[in-house]
């Protein structure tokens, strides 16, 4: 019988588990065992219910374009807890010189598909409209090489795009610098419609025509009525409890002969396969002893921390929309807040208000060393300069991340392909999760269920 190791119980690793038991129910001759450093499952995925409020602590939905995240909630039986955003109240405003300024309409992610909403809006100056209609005639870039998500904007829209647009909408996703981030490794969609029409907006009105007429548009994000912390739940009710193992503080895992040896709390066990599903810094801390080349690869992915503030208000004068994101060059502590009970139904009672506010290490790198009520006082007083909020929050609620959001920075693709060829080596040994093909909730499942 084959025995199968998952290190890391987040999402990633408790997909493993889930994929892996169903193959065993299925007749497949293998155990797995799940070692979970701290006392609870989900990792980031965490969800809060209080006095009516369903609070997030990390992620608070999933990108519907991607299956794998729906499909396993299907499978789980929580088809008819799958809701959808709000899109049709969708507005999100970027912050402006102090003001609020909404995204226009027909602009998809930085690609304008419009013209009257672009000629019209105060998002962007003269200069950079010309630019855009500038851009259909583009032709593609000769050279086939990474470059960052910055660079690649700038070419196509100039810089007022990637200050006002791209960055802080990477920001929002990955807590990140968008002059860092990879193109082909964040949005390798963009590159590829480069590639193949050199222009965005050639390619993106190419696709908008070639799009089923009438077909029902999908929602932008799904999640679940009680919260992403349904999917951890019911993922946990399929599987059984004595093959989780929490607390497991100090594992070691080395390889010996054929197999891989996982020490833990004074017992040894032998495991023919491990799936590590823990972030690239905890993989790296575990291969400490062995293989340099894929250590190396491991710590270069840099993850930056964050912070979440949660705040639930009775009563709250907010504009219209899901919320608002914060340009670098604004110079301010917040980089984003979402209007949570906006964006979604069943997050707050009738007339209530909850606003999450995000943080992040790449905006103020001595994040995690401010305490809850620091981080809210901070969260309070952005809140009042932006959107002049000063009503007092029933309650409020911090959770932060400590090195969570992994950054896919310039030749991160290259890097994953020379460990890549190094786990190829490495019989029965296999890395899932967010630090290498995606870090969506989606991504990680489908990195687990491609490794089971
Ligand atoms: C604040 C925040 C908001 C986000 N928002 C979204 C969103 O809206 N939509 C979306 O799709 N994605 C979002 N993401 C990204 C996404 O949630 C994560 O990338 C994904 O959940 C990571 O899952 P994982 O299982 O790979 O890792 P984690 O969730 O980090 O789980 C790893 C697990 O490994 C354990 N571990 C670590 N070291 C060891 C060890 N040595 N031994 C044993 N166990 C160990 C940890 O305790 C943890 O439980 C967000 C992330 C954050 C932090």
């Amino acid at each position: 019988m084959k025995r199968i190791a998952i290190i890391g119980g987040g999402i990633a690793g408790l997909s493993a588990a889930y994929y892996l038991e169903k193959a065993r129910r299925a007749g497949a001759n293998l155990q797995w065992v799940l070692f979970e450093k701290s006392g609870r499952l989900g990792g980031v995925i965490q969800t809060e219910r209080r006095d009516g409020f369903v609070i997030e602590a990390g992620p608070d939905s999933f990108l519907s374009i991607k299956p794998d995240a729906s499909r396993l909630c299907q499978e789980l039986g929580l088809g008819d807890q799958l809701i959808s955003s709000n899109d049709a109240s969708r507005k999100t405003y970027i912050l402006v010189k102090g003001s609020l300024v909404p995204i226009p309409h027909g602009l998809e992610f930085m690609v304008p598909t419009r013209v009257w909403p672009m000629a019209t809006t105060p998002l962007f100056s003269f200069p950079t409209k010309l630019r855009m209609a500038a851009e259909l005639f583009s032709s593609a870039r000769k050279d086939a090489g990474d470059e960052s998500v910055g660079d690649f904007v700038r070419r196509h829209f100039g810089q007022e795009m990637v200050d006002r647009v791209a960055e802080p909408l990477l920001a929002g996703v990955y807590g990140g610098n968008a002059e860092r981030l990879s193109i082909r490794a964040v949005l390798p969609r963009f590159a590829e419609m480069e590639r193949q029409h050199g222009s965005l907006v050639r390619a993106t009105l190419k696709a908008k025509a070639l799009a089923r007429p009438g077909a029902k548009p999908q929602p932008l994000f799904t999640s679940l009525k009680n919260g992403m912390q349904q999917m951890v739940e019911a993922l946990t009710a399929a599987l059984p409890p004595a093959s989780i193992r929490l607390r497991q503080a100090n594992l070691a895992l080395r390889p010996v002969n054929d197999d891989w040896q996982i020490d833990s709390a004074g017992t040894s066990e032998k495991f023919q396969e491990v799936l590590l599903a823990a972030p690239a810094p905890a993989a790296a801390g575990l291969l400490r002893q062995f293989h340099p080349g894929l250590i190396e690869g491991l710590t270069r992915i840099e993850y930056t921390s964050t912070a979440a503030v949660a705040l639930a208000y009775d009563q709250a004068e907010l504009p219209a929309g899901h919320g608002f994101l914060v340009p670098r060059s604004e110079n301010r502590k917040i980089m984003a807040c979402t209007f949570v009970h906006k964006k979604f139904s069943y997050r707050a009672p009738d007339n209530k208000k909850l606003l999450r506010c995000f943080f992040s290490s790449s905006r103020m790198p001595d994040l995690l060393t401010h305490s809850d009520e620091t981080l809210q006082q901070i969260a309070r007083k952005e809140l009042k300069d932006i959107l002049g909020l000063t009503a007092e929050p029933a309650f409020a609620r911090t959770f932060r991340w400590n090195r969570a959001m992994a950054q896919y920075e310039t030749g991160h693709l290259d890097r994953v392909a020379e460990m890549e060829k190094i786990i190829a080596a490495m019989p029965g040994f296999h890395i899932v999760g967010n630090s290498f093909h995606g870090i969506g909730v989606p991504d990680c499942i489908k990195s687990a269920r491609l490794a089971v």
